[in-house]
């Protein structure tokens, strides 16, 4: 998977937005993060709706994963997709509130990681169906370090709410 010739590794994205045309912020971010230095975009999944987690009182999600090919370290990396949510209007109140653009790193090639900044795998991946199914769809076989398969992962959660988006469902900004 990872460019050992160039030193690139493969990194896997989730994107979600609730907000102010959630599928156009979400093709927003995905244009902003194939623009950062080093960092190659591989291919992206369809958009999904899904129903949201946690706080119910809240527009449907638009979710999407995409996968890039970066020279970024981790924390490098992070702080670029940070800095990306703030440009694109990110605000935070309380958890699982409604956002304009949420990004996590999902994987980092195969990297394991656990401090106060960063946790690789994302710790809630394998069993969110929003992420699940998106990153299935670009990456069949993936595995996710200490979870198994993706596949198997989502094999766990049945009964989820995330619909595909057919390309005639899009709107324009
Ligand atoms: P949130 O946007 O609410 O999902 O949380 C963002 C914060 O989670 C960031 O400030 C990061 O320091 C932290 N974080 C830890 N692990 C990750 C990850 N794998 N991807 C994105 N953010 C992460």
């Amino acid at each position: 998977m990872n460019s050992a010739k160039s030193g690139a590794i493969d990194v896997f994205i989730a994107l979600g937005s609730n907000l102010d045309n959630p599928m156009n912020q979400v093709l927003r971010a995905i244009d902003t993060i194939a623009s950062l230095p080093a960092t190659e975009l591989c291919c992206r999944s369809s958009l999904y709706f899904s129903k949201p987690v946690g706080y119910a009182d809240q527009p449907d999600f638009i979710n999407a994963v995409i996968m890039v090919n970066t020279r970024l370290a981790p924390k490098k990396f992070l702080a670029a997709l940070l800095a990306t949510e703030q440009c694109l209007g990110r605000e935070r109140s309380f958890r699982n509130a409604p956002r304009i653009i949420d990004l996590d790193i999902l994987l980092y090639g195969q990297m394991v990681l656990d401090d106060s900044e960063l946790t690789l795998p994302h710790p809630r991946m394998h069993e969110r169906a929003f992420v699940l199914i998106p990153l299935l769809e670009i990456a069949p076989e993936i595995s996710i370090p200490g979870h198994g398969t993706a596949a198997r992962c989502l094999e766990n959660k049945p009964g989820h709410d995330v619909r595909r988006i057919d390309d005639t469902e899009y709107t324009s900004p």
